[in-house]
Parts: structure tokens; sequence; C-alpha cells
């Protein structure tokens, strides 16, 4: 048996079944995109400024000759979900970074056991990671400029793996978004209109630092990410639910307790909310959303004394949008 096929079975075995190879190489073809995105301001804070970093996988490893692509399903059941205050789907669950870590550790075993070298990445190197995960043949990426599978739509995670063994590379899909413009037009922001700027996605304004006032009307409920270019794709529609029980949403992440998140103190937030996907983006974040969400939304809550002066400039710059 060829090490393509039996990499495959394996990561069927270990439950993993949109998984997708391409060449390790430096891809030119991105450089000209980049360096417009970059020269016409359209970058934002959290993407690497080194272009060369991002379109070269052969810094990654000595001898790497391919890249594996593996999607990681994060969608369950959510009709049941709270809609006017929410965390996006994807930060609900686990830390993803761990759950998706422990699966590459595993398929990293199993190919050292081909005698292979690897490496594994999750949200850890400056790579494209969504467009080897198109040139590995595992989705597309649409116009809302999400990697779009078949099984599971865009609601995946993604990680790779660069090994020295050779295989062959897996064809690209060709795009299936024809005519539609559903998440362009759904856009709070126009942010995936004409060049795309990442600038006004709300998904990313939702997680900066210093957020400008004129956004605080945009939140809308949205305590971090925002998933509305997803929420309306046709290709999220009939999608298969997530196998990963690790990934599976936490309560409180669903129902979620405003009162608490807008009051919160350090050990609440370790003990509950650092676990999660977002937590990685620390406490003040997550209680500053809250506290726009529940000024601008007007909610019965009560916010009792603030001590950190990040928190209390915010609060200070709602009371003055909102005239109070
Ligand atoms: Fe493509 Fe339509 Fe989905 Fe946007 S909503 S990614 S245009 S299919």
């Amino acid at each position: 048996m060829d090490c393509k096929r039996e990499i495959l079975n394996y990561c069927h075995s270990i439950g993993l079944d949109t998984v997708g190879f391409t060449k390790c190489r430096v891809y030119t073809e991105l450089e000209g995109y980049l360096c417009f995105r970059k020269e016409n301001l359209l970058e934002s804070e959290f993407e690497e400024k080194d272009i060369k970093k991002r379109i070269n996988s052969c810094e990654y490893m000595d001898g790497g000759k391919t890249i594996i692509s593996v999607a990681f399903p994060y969608l369950f059941k959510k009709d049941h979900i709270q809609k006017d205050i929410k965390f996006s789907l994807y930060t609900r669950g686990k830390d993803y970074h761990k759950v998706v870590e422990a699966y590459l550790k595993k398929i990293c075993g199993y190919i050292e056991s081909l005698g292979g070298k690897t490496r594994y990445f999750v949200d850890s190197n400056f790579l494209p990671e969504r467009y080897i995960a198109f040139q590995s043949g595992i989705g597309f990426i649409g116009k809302n400029n999400m990697l779009i599978t078949k099984r599971y739509g865009s609601y995946v995670f993604l990680g790779e793996i660069i090994t020295d063994i050779e295989v062959e590379s897996d064809i690209p899909l060709k795009s299936k978004c024809g005519n539609c413009s559903l998440c362009q037009t759904a856009c709070p922001t126009g942010a995936i209109c004409g060049n795309r700027d990442s600038n006004k996605c709300m998904s990313y304004i939702t997680q900066k630092k210093n957020v400008d006032s004129k956004w605080f009307p945009i939140f809308q409920g949205r305590l971090f990410g925002c998933d509305t270019c997803q929420e309306v794709c046709p290709y999220n529609g009939d999608i298969i639910y997530s196998n990963i029980e690790d990934l599976r949403p936490f309560n409180f992440m669903e129902r979620v307790d405003l009162n608490e998140i807008v009051n919160i103190d350090k050990s609440t937030f370790i003990e509950k909310y650092y676990n999660t996907s977002c937590g990685w983006r620390g406490k003040n974040i997550i209680q500053r959303n809250a506290i726009i969400n529940a000024l601008m939304l007007g909610k019965n809550v009560e916010i009792k004394n603030i001590k950190s002066s990040y928190i209390k400039d915010y609060y200070n710059r709602l009371l003055h949008v909102l005239k109070l």
C-alpha cells in the first residue's frame, strides 16, 4: 500500500475524513495579492507582516516535501441556542488549539512509524492555511474567504502537517460560489465586498484591543467573533455535524450569563472561559464586549464596581455614545 493511502486510512480510523495533500513549496502565486493588501492597508494586526514568511512553506522543515491539510468539524446541533447575545460558534467548545494538536500529534506519530519526519501546526505558523487546504483539495475558498468543505461547510478548524515523505498531491476544487453574493450582502460592515478589508471584519473587531466607538452599534450581541457570512452561505445548509466530542460546546457558552461576564473576575474567567476557543484573548476583551453589548442593547444587567482602567475607558465611551 502507498503512504498516502496508509495515512488516509489512519486518519479515517481516528474519525477524520477531510484530509488532503499538496506539495511543500513557495506559494509565489500569492505574493502579488499579499503585497497589494499590504500596500492598501487591508491587512489586520494579527497578520504576519513579512510576506516571504507567509508564502514559503519550505522554511518550516529542511527537506519537507508534502503538506497534509486536515479539517476538524466543529458544528453541533444549534437549533436550541440563544440568538440575542452570542459567542461565535467556533469559540464554544474546549480550546481547539489543544484538541486539534492532540489529533495532529497522533497522525505525526503514525507518519513517523512509516519512517517520515513530521512537524505539525495549528495556528502556529504564518502560512496561508486556507489556501493550503484549498490546494490540498479539501474545499474551495468562498467569496467570504472561508474554506468550504463538502461535508461540513465552512464550520471547520484547520491543521497542517509537513512531512519529508513525498506523496501525490490532490487536485484543488473549483469555486462553487457562482453568482451568489449572499455573504457580501449580509456582512454588517461590507468587509467582504470589493478588496475585502480585514479591518472591517466584525469577527476581527470583536478581538481587537482598541475598538473605535463607531463600531459599538454593530456589535449587535456579538461577544466574540461573527458568524454572519457563514450563516447565510447555502453550502452550510445541509451539512454533517461534528463527530469530535472534545469540540462540543459548553452549556455556559450557549446560554450566556451576561451579568456574569459583565462583572467577571479573574478566577471565574480562568475556571470557565479561559478553556474555550476564545479564552486565549484574555478576560478584558470578553468583558469589554459584554459591556458594549449590554449597554448598546439596553440589557437589564447591573454593572458593578469596574476596577480595570481599560474597561473603565470603554464604559465611559459607551456612556458618551449613548448620551447617558
Ligand atoms: Fe459563496 Fe454565496 Fe457562500 Fe458567499 S454565501 S461563500 S458567495 S456560496
